[in-house]
């Protein structure tokens, strides 16, 4: 299996107005990296597209990458070609490895808009090499920029930022330094595709914590009521936990629970309700985690100010209502 290290740089309409819909970023460039399984490079690919949608380059775009229209125009394919071309560079067997979480998205996306047959099995794995340099570097959710990292790695930076594949270089050169013996399992799942049917649904075990993607709910209430969003099961054996918090509502679209499994302990729930890649409905993500002493007391609390709110505005609708009452009392006795 090879690693495909990606990276890409988009252009999007000057003005919102004349934004198309379903393409809000246009691909202009492809850049990759290929190492094979033991992390040596095997090869790099580049390729300019020339724009269909927006045929202009705003000044961002240009200032970013130093494109200019005129190099697209004479040395860009059009998106099918150069993405048929890059889908036969990739080969059959590989994962990708990307600096930060959007752009496979972008690519699902542009793919989509230009009907081009996307190959990926979902639910789709790949490397976010900014997590994986923050779990390793131990900076918690803490993302950073592709060239603060470089520099604290001592890499040479002998190639220019923001060309697609000079990016996919440098973010291939920082993950031949991740331990990937210690951090290769903790893989992130592309949302563009998200479960059909509750057959496909299927939860991911990672060292310290599990996470499950439902199917696609016209409402949100129906994707966080629906039972196997709600199921807690075990980290270690996959028994149910019994509850001890049952799911409260965090914030609109959080819920979090707290259950333990006799054998392996306390242990806490997240459920996130997301919208589809379509915006047609709502799906949810359920992680679990080991819950310390801490993290009870945060839950907890956040249930009891949950409370709180609650019984402080029952009282204020209680006051309101027998305040009206009194008054609507008043004008009868007043008309009598
Ligand atoms: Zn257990």
């Amino acid at each position: 299996m090879n690693y495909i290290v990606l990276d890409l740089e988009w252009n999007q309409a000057a003005y919102k107005v004349d934004e198309e819909e379903d393409l809000p970023f246009e691909i202009i460039e492809i850049g990759a990296v290929k190492l094979n399984s033991q992390g040596e490079k095997q090869g790099e690919f580049q390729m300019l597209i020339k724009p269909q949608v927006y045929p202009f380059l705003v000044r961002k775009t240009r200032e970013l990458t130093g494109w200019t229209d005129q190099d697209l125009d004479e040395k860009g394919l059009e998106f099918e070609e150069a993405c048929a071309k890059f889908l036969d560079w990739c080969g059959k067997d590989y994962i990708f490895c990307i600096w930060g979480p959007s752009d496979l998205t972008q690519l699902e996306r542009n793919m989509s808009y230009f009907k081009i047959k996307i190959p990926w099995k979902y639910p789709l794995k790949y490397l976010d090499v900014q997590k994986l340099y923050a779990l390793q570097e131990k900076e918690g959710k803490t993302r950073r920029a592709l060239e603060v990292v470089i520099d604290r790695y001592g890499i040479p930076t002998d190639r220019p930022f923001h060309h697609a594949v000079d990016d996919a270089a440098y973010t291939a050169m920082v993950f031949q330094r991740i331990d990937r013996k210690n951090f290769e399992s903790f893989f992130s799942i592309d949302y563009y595709k998200v479960p059909k049917n509750r057959w496909e649904e299927t939860t991911f075990y990672f060292n310290t914590y599990s996470k499950f993607v439902s199917r696609e709910f016209p409402l949100k209430e129906e994707a966080s009521d629906n039972r196997r969003v709600r199921e807690m099961p075990c980290l270690y054996c996959k028994k149910k936990l019994k509850k001890d918090v049952n799911w409260f509502s965090d914030s609109g679209r959080s819920y979090l629970a707290i259950g333990t499994c006799k054998e392996h302990g306390r242990m806490k729930g997240r459920i996130r309700l997301k919208s589809t890649e379509s915006y047609s409905g709502y799906f949810a993500v359920r992680t679990v985690k080991v819950c310390t002493d801490e993290d009870e007391a945060v839950i907890l609390q956040k249930r009891e100010n949950l409370k709180q709110k609650r019984r402080e505005r029952r009282k204020k609708n209680t006051k309101a209502a027998k305040e009206a009452r009194a008054a609507a009392e008043n004008t009868e006795t007043k008309e009598a």
